[in-house]
C-alpha cells in the first residue's frame, strides 16, 4: 500500500510501497528526506 510522506516544507506525497527503505528528495524544496523508519521515499 502507498506510504504517505510529509516533508518539512509541508509538501506531502503518496509513495509507492516499492520505494520503502529508500531515500529521496522533495520535488518542491530538493531536501533529502527519509521517513525515520525503514520507510523512505522517492518523490
Ligand atoms: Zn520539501
Amino acid at each position: 500500500m502507498p506510504i504517505k510522506v510529509t516533508c518539512s516544507c509541508g509538501a506531502t506525497a503518496m509513495v509507492k510501497d516499492e520505494y520503502a527503505g529508500r531515500t529521496g528528495e522533495c520535488r518542491t524544496c530538493k531536501v533529502q528526506l527519509s521517513s525515520g523508519n525503514r520507510q523512505s521515499l522517492m518523490l
